[in-house]
């Protein structure tokens, strides 16, 4: 191997060592933003009733802190026909996507999916019909209900009190994390 070749050899082992610590660095970053992302959203969950009911007016807090439902035909989205995102109106947390949203006939505003990873179900036995509950994951606010009378290809029907939610014209959709 003469000088040249030994030159070139160096070069390339350095750049590609560096390569390598920016990717490194990258991973890292983005390890702590994932980290901080992670707290913050514990730290939104576990927030007291008190802070939600100084937050909210109280027709939201009544819906999505006390599972309220609103009357149905005579509320915010149920007729939106818009393009746009739908996100939590306590968080801020993107739940639904237009391009999801069906006319029912129910007078809510229903979707056939929530954005992926965006919502949490649970059983509510509040009254003698057993019901599954939708709440949003970031914040724990009540969202509506979950039935299986849907349309294709979901079979699901998403009724979403329109308090639960704040409609975003100009976010495109993306997942939640
Ligand atoms: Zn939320």
């Amino acid at each position: 191997m003469n000088i040249r070749a030994i030159a070139i050899s160096i070069a390339l082992i350095t750049s590609i060592s560096g390569w390598v610590n920016t990717q490194h660095a990258s991973a890292h970053e983005e390890t702590k933003i994932s980290k901080q992302t992670d707290s913050k959203d514990k730290a939104i969950i576990e927030r007291p009733d008190s802070y939600w009911k100084s937050k909210l007016d109280p027709h939201t807090y009544q819906v999505t802190r006390c599972s309220a439902t609103e009357p149905a035909f005579s509320n915010k989205y149920w007729d939106n026909h818009r393009d746009g995102t739908y996100v939590c109106s306590n968080c801020g947390a993107i739940l639904f996507d237009s391009k999801d949203k069906f006319d029912s006939g129910t007078g809510w505003p229903s979707f056939t999916k929530p954005q992926s990873g965006s919502v949490k179900i649970r059983p509510d036995l509040s009254i003698d019909i057993e019901r599954n509950e939708v709440i949003c994951k970031r914040c724990g606010a009540h969202l509506g209900h979950l039935f299986t009378d849907g349309p294709a290809p979901t079979g699901e029907r998403f009724c979403i009190n329109s308090a639960s939610l704040n409609f975003d014209q100009n976010k495109p959709a993306q997942n939640v994390r």
